[in-house]
């Protein structure tokens, strides 16, 4: 299944350099997370990448983060939960990994991303940053999953743009703040995909 028929916003250019990068990472010691799956899109692209018996736990609370909501701008009818009375974009996310064959590689994880990182206990060797965009969950997470990541392991923050006019600023505070703290460097960036290393592997 091409992960681009899946509901999403991440391009095909991004998803590619997502899988390369987390096979860059194959040597390292750790486990594969994202934060922000939606409806699996990249979820699909980051399984895809694993070795046999590896997992990418998918973390999300499948409520859909800001602009999801209604009358946010990127609001999908298809996603609202009549009963619930919310978004609920978990049973597409279970579809889609099911009809790409990835179930054995994939671990929905369903929840608040920073409430799991503060009792989790797996060094990361690639981690996956697209959760809520406003600036306090955008910081919140990073705060939480930044101090999890493997010397060596890579971090790809989605929707990193230079210019203020081409999107929300969050992501870029992020990265700038990852740059700032000594511990990160940047490598490359693919579309909004900014990728970066946590230093301290070799020197
Ligand atoms: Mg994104």
């Amino acid at each position: 299944m091409d992960p681009q028929t899946v509901p999403g916003f991440l391009s095909p250019e991004e998803g590619y350099a997502l899988a390369e990068s987390v096979r860059s990472t194959r040597e390292i010691a750790g486990v594969v997370v994202e934060i922000g799956a939606y409806c699996g899109r990249s979820t699909l692209y980051l399984a895809g990448a694993l070795t046999t018996g590896a997992l990418v736990f998918s973390i999300d609370h499948h409520r859909g983060s800001e602009e999801h909501q209604p009358g946010g701008g990127y609001d999908d009818p298809r996603f609202w939960d009549a009963d619930a009375g919310c978004v609920d974009t978990l049973p597409s996310f279970r579809a889609n990994v099911r009809a790409s064959g990835l179930e054995d590689r994939v671990a929905a994880v369903v929840g608040e991303a920073a409430a799991i990182g503060r009792v989790w206990a797996s060094p990361v060797r690639f981690l996956f940053l697209d959760g809520g965009h406003s600036r306090r969950a955008a910081l919140q997470d990073w705060r939480v999953w930044s101090r999890h990541m493997a010397l060596g392991g890579v971090v790809a923050i989605h929707d990193v743009f230079a210019r203020p006019a081409e999107g929300g600023r969050p992501p870029h505070d992020v990265f700038t703040l990852a740059c700032g703290s000594g511990l990160f460097a940047p490598t490359h960036r693919v579309g909004s995909c900014q990728f970066l290393t946590r230093l301290g592997a070799s020197g």
